[in-house]
């Protein structure tokens, strides 16, 4: 069997510089801490389009130096307060 691919370069567009697209998608529970796997709160965009999710106690413990490195932050940790209340005393 044979597999030909075919590089189409001719139509390449060069877009002018535009601003930086920021995706602000709302985190999901599918988000993930990078540290921990705990579900994510806040994402962080950094340069070269990199990304890092952190759940609060892990963005807390390094706000600053994310803070340092990133384009842009969106924390969602607000999202945490408006969590109905857990009944306390559940088994
Ligand atoms: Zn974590």
């Amino acid at each position: 069997m044979s597999y030909t691919e075919t590089m189409n370069v001719e139509a390449e567009v060069e877009a002018p510089l535009a601003e930086p697209v920021i995706r602000t998608e709302d985190l999901t529970a599918l988000d993930r801490c990078d540290q921990c796997g705990a579900q994510a709160w806040v994402h962080a965009f950094l340069p070269e389009e990199r990304e890092l999710m952190f759940c609060a106690h892990h963005f807390r413990k390094g706000e600053d130096k994310i803070r340092a490195i990133a384009d842009f932050v969106k924390d969602e940790r607000w999202r945490l307060l408006e969590a109905p209340p857990r009944t306390q005393g559940e088994d």
